[in-house]
């Protein structure tokens, strides 16, 4: 049975950049394990990234949270320091949840039994993009476990 793990946006601006946050600092530590116990086992990983502009601000993410982050192109739009994303696919994702985003996770779980989604934040980004996923691929065990706690 092969499994695929979707790290969703553990990407420095959530951890350590402009919208850090202890908890998700907690939970790098996990999310490692996480990758090397699917990389020992022959699983694929696959990493997603919160992409924004230059026009953030204006764009509806921006009006409701005003504080740029994940800029393309700028330190915190990149993946957490101390998870290697080497030789793993990366996503840029405009959006909390996103549709292109579950096509390419359907064709790249078509082999797979099992999809477990981890990464920041379960209550927003994990969970919009496990609902997408459900949507998508309705036959597929999906699920997702909360990491740390405040
Ligand atoms: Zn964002």
């Amino acid at each position: 049975m092969k499994k695929l793990l979707v790290i969703v946006d553990m990407q420095n601006d959530f951890i350590t950049g402009s919208l850090k946050n202890k908890q998700a600092q907690k939970i790098v530590p996990y999310v490692k394990a996480k990758i090397e116990m699917y990389q020992k086992n022959g699983n694929k990983v696959f990493f997603t990234r919160d992409t924004h502009f230059e026009d953030y601000l204006t764009t509806q993410e921006g009006r409701r949270l005003p504080v740029p982050h994940c800029m393309k192109g700028t330190e915190g739009h990149l993946i957490a320091n101390g998870l290697d994303t080497d030789g793993y696919e990366v996503f840029d994702k405009p959006t909390f949840g996103s549709l292109p985003l579950a096509e390419r996770v359907a064709q790249i779980a078509a082999d797979c039994d099992e999809i477990e989604l981890c990464g920041l934040c379960t209550d927003i980004c994990v969970v919009s993009n496990a609902l997408i996923l459900k949507a998508r691929l309705p036959e597929m065990k999906m699920w997702t476990r909360r990491l740390a706690r405040a």
